[in-house]
């Protein structure tokens, strides 16, 4: 049981309009009956106030006992708010003196400061929520696409929660029935049949499956679709770069861990996220730091969904030279760039091998092309074929889901072959808690950590 009462500023630092102070915890009603009254007479009793129901007033400074600011107070009653505990949520003006200020007398009140996370770690700890829709809530908050953001909403809802419940409701089942087995050998063929029992496990399989495929075609909607520009060097693979940023310049967001090398930015193409990487120039050098440069090139390309080949327009191409540099990707558009300097009726000779690729037509440094490459792109994306309102998992829980179908083969074998009811036993309930994992039901507690230390303090 969680006994401790703690707050936060729940809206982001700096003057704002409202301000957010958010409390929970046993002590939170006594907290605000000795800093809030509904007239300037001065503090009140506040054990008594209806739940979720907003009242007018004003904070006073305990001590000095003057008004810090005229607020909102909600307070909303365990166990009908976000972390199943007494919370009351301070709105007060969003300037960070006083803000500073009304929670400074909060917490001289015995009272601790929340750390990231916290609140909806509750949410978790009270059974409110599970793991995904907590992880959800901070995928919600961190979106950077409208395709990312509506995964995230759907998530939160708790469909994933729902399919991975069911399967794992199916497994504790069958365990219960394989112990009774074990316990009552004679009656083990009555209380189960092989045939249902097969049913049972490749029913968990098959959501095991059905859950690492939608991550496999869908996850990019979250994470971003890789996106390499490659190919020789000056024919203007930074400023094709610079050129996509700038016309998406106030929704760019950097990417950690980029070396200095390799230039990664985040963009958004009508709500699909692309995480864009500038390449160095691919040639033959003796230059070791070029060479560094190129290989890492390479393994970025290597791990790219998609390639902008580019070309200087009018320069031959091969089919070859697109080999060499990107062998095994199908999603390639070839990019002929500085087509100002050609000239209006060009078009691109293109050998037999290469006239299936598509290809596009730009000039980056007069900003003409762009447009329709960035269709091309979204095109051969397939965005659209994905529903981000499905389940997607994320990579969490994408590795639970493989240890759990990888364990629960296992078992299926043992039961074609031996039935040896123990090792049986023991598979399926690995595999109901490697599925537990993704909910949060047997995670352990440096996971859970983990994960709420990602989230902003006050959420
Ligand atoms: P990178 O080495 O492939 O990254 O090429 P850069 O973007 O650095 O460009 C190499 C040179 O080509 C620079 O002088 C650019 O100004 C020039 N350049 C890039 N794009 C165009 C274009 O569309 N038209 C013309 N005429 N020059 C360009």
């Amino acid at each position: 049981m969680i006994h401790d009462t703690i707050a936060a500023i729940a809206t982001p630092p700096g003057m704002g309009g409202i301000g957010i102070i958010r409390i929970s915890g046993d002590q939170a009603l006594s907290v605000i009956s000795g800093l809030f009254g509904k007239t300037l007479k001065g503090p009140m009793d506040c054990h008594h106030l209806e739940s979720h129901r907003v009242v007018h007033g004003y904070i006073f400074h305990p001590q000095e006992n003057i008004v810090l600011d005229e607020v909102l107070v909600i307070p909303m009653l365990a166990p009908r708010s976000y972390t199943r505990e007494n919370v009351v949520e301070i709105h007060a003006h969003a300037g960070p003196m006083v803000m500073r200020a009304i929670l400074e007398c909060i917490i001289t009140q015995d009272i601790r400061l929340a750390e990231p996370g916290e609140f909806t770690k509750r949410a978790f700890l009270n059974n409110r929520i599970d793991l995904t829709q907590a992880e959800a809530i901070s995928d919600i908050i961190s979106a950077r696409s409208t395709a990312s953001m509506k995964i995230a909403a759907a998530q939160a809802t708790g469909n994933l929660k729902e399919t991975i419940t069911q399967g794992r409701g199916m497994l504790i089942s069958l365990l219960t029935l394989i112990e009774a087995a074990i316990d009552f050998p004679d009656e083990g063929d009555e209380l189960i049949s092989k045939k249902q029992f097969l049913e049972q496990i490749d029913g968990v399989i098959a959501i095991c499956k059905q859950g690492i495929k939608t991550y496999e075609d869908g996850h990019f909607l979250r994470d971003g679709i890789k996106l390499a520009i490659c190919g020789p060097p000056n024919v203007g693979k930074s400023s094709l770069m610079n050129c996509l940023l700038e016309s998406e310049r106030s929704i760019v967001t950097a990417i950690p861990g980029t070396t200095r090398d390799l230039i990664e930015e985040g963009i958004n193409i009508d709500g699909v996220p692309f995480v864009i990487s500038d390449t160095a120039g691919m040639h033959n050098t003796k230059d070791p730091v070029e060479q560094i440069g190129i290989k890492k090139a390479k393994d970025n390309i290597a791990r790219a969904d998609m390639v902008l080949f580019m070309k200087t327009a009018g320069e031959e191409i091969s089919a070859q030279e697109i080999h060499a540099i990107a062998p095994s990707h199908e999603k390639v558009i070839i990019v002929f760039n500085k087509m100002d300097l050609m000239p209006l009726d060009f078009t691109p000779q293109l050998p037999e091998n290469l006239q299936n690729i598509p290809h596009a037509l730009i000039s980056a440094r007069k900003v003409r092309g762009v447009q329709d490459l960035k269709r091309q792109i979204l095109a051969i994306s397939a965005a659209d074929q994905t529903d981000p309102t499905s389940v997607i998992p994320n990579l969490r829980h994408k590795i639970a889901l493989e240890k759990t179908k990888t364990t629960l083969c296992c078992a299926r074998q043992n039961l074609i072959h031996h039935r040896e009811e123990e090792t049986l036993a023991i598979d399926i309930r690995m595999a109901a808690e490697s599925l537990g994992e993704i909910t949060g039901d047997t995670a352990e507690i440096d996971i859970l950590d983990k994960i709420f230390s990602q989230f902003c303090i006050g959420k």
